[in-house]
């Protein structure tokens, strides 16, 4: 047996990284502002505690795009590096200085905010450069250095006549990566990763418009003058503390984030937690268009300011994708897989929290301003009820200011509605039947006719409604859900104030033969029923369940697959106190009979909005016939 040690070098590692360490070449740029970020943070920190005995001042991070000499250069002012450093950071690959950084300041250095992890974020630089140089001057009394690589594993080190501290490094752009000379393009991705890191970042000047003197003239132009153009807000809202934040801070700060969006966001949530993991951030619930697919992707993920990813599938619950915001942590593992991810503890750890506060921010908003709840509940109902049906955890809370509204405008939590239809709404079997309608307008006359009966209509029409209703019949007791036009009515308003029939047992056995013979159809089942005489005389109702079922099925409900096309399925229930009734059953002709029976039919159909196509076309004929 042999036993041994694979024996890697570093010419055959190097081109490994530069082809596959980020399959997105454009992050150089991020890697090397992060750098220079931490390189002034380090600088920051080491005169704050005495360790560095210089003025730290007010640096700058500078970008320079050279078009013609092919070149970006990325020059900060931070603590710089001495040759003996450059050797140990620069020229061990994976050797992150950050990490040891953070080693040797443990306690003192935890909020500093240092960016790198892996000790690679320098080398991605050749992804994009054919030859890279780095000119810098250590904080330190030493003599600055100058490096130079062309890509491969050799290098050269030797001494600068630098003066001022800090680190320049010169991308000598490769043939292939042209279009990073292109001033829009390194601005856009400066605007992308780097828009709230915690250091200035100057990107070429710009004009500003200074006041006219006192002594100026109408016709005389302001005077101007070139500053620097600082592309960064390096104190964005989420790092500030929630109490110093007012709510047209947070309103400005979702502007700052999504300069496109001209509406006012609803509600927002700052988040704030340093145990057991460390996370900021503000979320926003946004006024949601019906097209939940497009609403996705909005939250922006921040690792230490610096932008990450704006897909957070796996880190934010599924149903809190629809807000937007931004959340800033150094704590999730970015470079496992996504599947991965949501196996991790401290990913779940995050989620559940995430979850928690948004379920803690709204019923805060319940108990002490309801009335704002009420006027935005529309907006937000879907992220909730998606909420309620996706995180058990957070249905238990979301139950108790969760609201349904009625037709005409009131608001109720479950509880509340509860109480509020008892009596009226108890069924045969003791049940409380809640109804509802899901379109206003299309369900008018039976909402109309249960309004007459006493009884309290909910307006629920959010797309995914027949799951949460599903999901809280099973998980409460005794209570039952029943759209306006389901069969269900029937039970309540055979209680008491039961109507008595104005039709003898005989005469009601004629009137169902006589009808079932004229429609001839199997979808209806005919049911007479004893009500007001200026209730409508047809009626038609679908049983609650088999509607539900259809729509469960258009939307995705689980477990609903091979079920088939459910079937057509009516009750088509006769008023027998109303006088076209008694009228139908009194005509002699068997035509006439039959004539009214459509007709009244046909009626009920197009109050049901059953009625379409040819169908509609006929009756419409048929009725101007009748008329004229
Ligand atoms: P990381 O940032 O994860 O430590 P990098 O490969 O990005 O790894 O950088 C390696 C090391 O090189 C840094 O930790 C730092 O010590 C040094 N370095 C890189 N850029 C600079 C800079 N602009 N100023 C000072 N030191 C730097
Ligand atoms: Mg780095």
């Amino acid at each position: 047996m042999a036993t041994g040690k694979i024996n890697v070098s570093v010419e055959n590692i190097f081109p490994l990284i530069k082809k596959f360490l980020y399959s997105d070449h454009e992050i150089f740029l991020r890697e090397l502002v992060s750098n220079a970020t931490d390189a002034t943070l380090k600088l920051k920190h080491l005169t704050a505690i005495g360790e560095a005995k210089v003025e730290y001042g007010n640096p700058i991070i500078e970008i320079k795009v050279d078009k013609e000499g092919k070149k970006i250069h990325v020059i900060d002012q931070g603590l710089g590096m001495t040759e003996e450093e450059v050797q140990k950071y620069i020229n061990e690959v994976a050797f992150s200085g950050a990490e040891e950084f953070l080693d040797k300041y443990k306690d003192s250095a935890k909020d500093s905010g240092i960016i790198g992890h892996f000790g690679l974020g320098f080398y991605s630089a050749f992804m994009v450069a054919e030859k890279v140089e780095i000119i810098t001057k250590s904080f330190k009394d030493e003599p600055a250095a100058h490096w130079t690589c062309d890509g491969s594993p050799n290098f050269t080190l030797e001494a600068s006549d630098k003066k001022e501290r800090g680190t320049e490094i010169i991308l000598h752009v490769a043939e292939d990566s042209l279009e990073f000379l292109e001033e829009a393009k390194i601005g856009g991705l400066l605007e992308k990763y780097n828009k709230f890191m915690p250091i200035p970042i100057k990107f070429g000047t710009k004009t500003e418009t200074l006041p006219k003197p006192e002594d100026a003239k109408e016709e005389d132009p302001a005077p101007t003058q070139e500053v620097d153009n600082i592309i960064n807000n390096p104190t964005p809202a989420w790092t500030k503390q929630p109490a110093d934040l007012k709510e047209e801070d947070y309103k400005g700060f979702y502007r700052e984030l999504y300069p496109m969006q001209f509406e006012d966001p609803l509600f927002n949530i700052h988040l704030n937690v340093d145990y057991p993991f460390n996370l900021t951030g503000i979320l926003y619930f946004p006024k949601l268009s019906q097209d939940l697919n497009v609403q996705k992707d909005r939250i922006q993920l921040y690792q230490n300011q610096v932008f990450v990813t704006d897909n957070v599938e796996g880190i934010v619950p599924e149903f809190l994708t629809m807000l937007r915001g931004v959340i800033d942590s150094p704590d999730i593992p970015l470079n496992v897989s996504r599947s991965y991810l949501q196996a991790d503890g401290a990913v779940k750890k995050i989620s559940s929290y995430i979850t928690r506060k948004v379920a803690d921010k709204l019923n805060s908003i319940f108990k002490n301003n309801r009335e704002d709840l009420e006027a935005k509940w529309n907006d937000i109902k879907i992220v909730i009820e998606y909420g309620m049906l996706s995180e058990e955890k957070f249905f238990e809370k979301a139950d108790k200011f969760a609201l349904y509204p009625t037709v005409d405008g009131a608001f109720y939590t479950f509880e509340e509605l509860q109480e509020k239809l008892k009596p009226a709404h108890t069924d045969k079997d003791n049940k409380l039947v809640i109804l509802y309608a899901s379109n206003k307008e299309e369900q008018h006359s039976y909402i109309e006719a249960a309004k007459a009966k006493g009884l309290e209509v909910l307006l629920l029409d959010s797309p995914i409604i027949s799951h949460l209703m599903q999901k809280l019949e099973t998980s409460k007791e005794n209570i039952s859900f029943a759209r306006v036009d389901a069969d269900h009515l029937d039970n309540l308003i055979k209680k008491e104030d039961a109507q008595i029939s104005k039709l003898s047992d005989e005469e009601k056995e004629t009137l169902k033969t006589d009808i079932e013979t004229a429609i001839n159809n199997k979808s209806y089942t005919i049911q007479l029923e004893a009500m007001d005489s200026d209730a409508s005389p047809f009626m038609i109702t679908e049983p609650e369940f088999l509607r539900r079922m259809k729509e469960m099925q258009q939307t995705g409900g689980g477990g609903m697959f091979g079920m088939g096309n459910m079937p057509e399925m009516y009750n088509l229930v006769i008023n027998t106190n109303h006088e076209l009734v008694s009228e139908i059953l009194n005509t002699k002709t068997a035509k006439k009979k039959e004539r009214l029976i459509n007709q009244s039919l046909d009626l009920a159909r197009l109050s049901k909005g059953l009625l379409k196509g040819e169908e509609l076309t006929n009756f419409i004929k048929r009725s101007y016939e009748m008329v004229k």
